[in-house]
């Protein structure tokens, strides 16, 4: 085994140098429990480079003011630092303008803009929005009470044992009803890609927009909305090596345009007085206050460092450890894989006989090993599944074979307890 490690270490030394790559993340380089940290937990939230922790910093060290409203020299320069992100996520996005990009604080702050901006205005009695079941709460919820007060009805499509959406049905519930599809790129709890371009086609076959929630995705895969097609793409800065809250919303601009203003106050109108206000242009129109400014900075310092790498090289890495991780789980006696797509990235989601997944979590981190336990925000998922949860060890491109064999080691005594 140990040789075998190296050999493909090695492989990668030239193209995809692992081990140079991971000091750049301080939160790696620490012991947990006694033993140094195995961190399985990037579908959560990933680590964070220093390149980002400097930009930030720089930001409160040196232009530290508001963004659009000052005329003085630090105003300036944070309105500048801030602006320039914006461009950066339309090259990440593959979007056609700038103007195409909102900041929001996060996935789940773009999804409920879209559902109570374009939701509320274009849903109305017997229309439809489309899910699946493996959605996060957040790309339910939202939808769920939109229509409530709409009157519209919320259809899920159902998915396969192996965790893939079944195309014939979801073809079969896209119909002329349906005004929103709404679905995740890529499953937290399984890991599934979905085939998002195949399914815009059929979603603007029938009408409706397609809006999806790239929150797994982003980080995992090269996304370009303008080849898929879809009208909105979520994502957050966390799961992209980023900081937390903040995240952005692409969305075709002539429906943003469209669209009503999400919150009401500073920064997104066009004139005030108090009979009458009228709005920004987009994307202003949907960013009300003081937003995350050193975080919109921090997420732009992320997006350049993962373009440095390449996007395309981490996912070639990854997916070799996900089929390495795989195999390996699979050989534990009693250990059951949960979400087997043949198109995964990332997550290795398992339920093992005898054991909770939070005594395999609490065990795992006894020696250093973070990963998941629970439900993943997706409990219809674990009720289709007919698990109460699951654990789930999440990877990224900073991750090794050995952190596998030491995820093993660990599950190994996990049956040992409980087996
Ligand atoms: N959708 C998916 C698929 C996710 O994995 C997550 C985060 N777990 C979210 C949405 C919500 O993201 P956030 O909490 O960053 O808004």
């Amino acid at each position: 085994m140990g040789a075998e490690l190296v050999g493909v270490e090695k492989q990668h030394s030239v193209a995809f140098d692992v081990n140079s790559l991971r000091r750049d993340f301080p939160a790696l380089d620490q012991k947990v429990s006694g033993r140094p940290l195995v961190y399985f937990d990037n579908a959560a939230s990933a680590q964070t480079p220093l390149c980002v922790l400097e930009a930030m910093e720089r930001f409160y060290r040196e232009d530290r003011s508001n963004v659009h409203r000052g005329v003085h020299t630090l105003s300036q320069r944070a309105t500048a630092a801030y602006e320039a992100v914006r461009p950066k996520i339309q090259r990440f996005l593959g979007a056609e303008r700038e103007q195409e990009i909102v900041f929001t604080r996060g996935t789940t702050d773009a999804i409920n803009l879209v559902a109570a901006t374009y939701g509320r205005k274009n849903l109305g009695p017997g229309d439809e929005v489309l899910i699946t079941t493996m959605e996060h709460h957040s790309n339910i919820v939202p939808w769920q009470m939109v229509c409530k007060e709409r009157g519209a009805k919320l259809v899920v499509a159902p998915i396969n044992d192996a965790g893939e959406l079944e195309m014939d049905r979801f073809r079969e519930l896209c119909g002329e009803r349906t005004k929103i599809v709404a679905l995740a790129h890529v499953s937290n709890a399984l890991g599934t890609v979905n085939p998002v371009e195949e399914i815009t086609r059929i979603a603007h076959d029938a009408g409706a927009v397609v809006l999806l929630d790239g929150a797994q995705a982003a980080a995992h895969l090269e996304v370009d909305v303008s080849e898929i097609g879809c009208d909105f793409y979520a994502f957050s800065g966390h799961k992209v090596f980023g900081p937390t809250g903040v995240g952005a919303l692409y969305g075709r601009y002539a429906l943003l345009e469209a669209m009503p203003p999400y919150q009401g106050g500073g920064d997104m109108i066009r004139r005030v007085t108090f009979e009458e206000t009228t709005y920004a242009d987009p994307p202003m129109r949907f960013e009300a206050g003081t937003p995350n400014i050193a975080a919109v900075i921090g997420l732009g310092a992320a997006l350049d460092y993962l373009r440095g790498i390449g996007v395309a090289a981490a996912a070639a890495y990854e997916a070799e450890l996900l089929s390495y991780g795989t195999q390996r789980l699979r050989d534990i006696e009693g250990l059951r894989l949960i979400g087997t797509a043949r198109e995964k990235v990332s997550v290795l989601s398992f339920v093992m006989e005898g054991a909770h997944a939070h005594d395999i979590g609490t065990i795992l981190d006894d020696q250093g090993i973070a990963v998941r336990a629970g439900h993943h925000c997706t409990q219809p998922l674990m009720d289709r599944f007919g698990v109460p949860a699951t654990a789930r060890a999440s990877l990224a491109f900073y991750n090794t074979r050995q952190e596998i064999d030491r995820l093993v080691e660990g599950l190994e005594m996990v049956r040992s307890l409980f087996g």
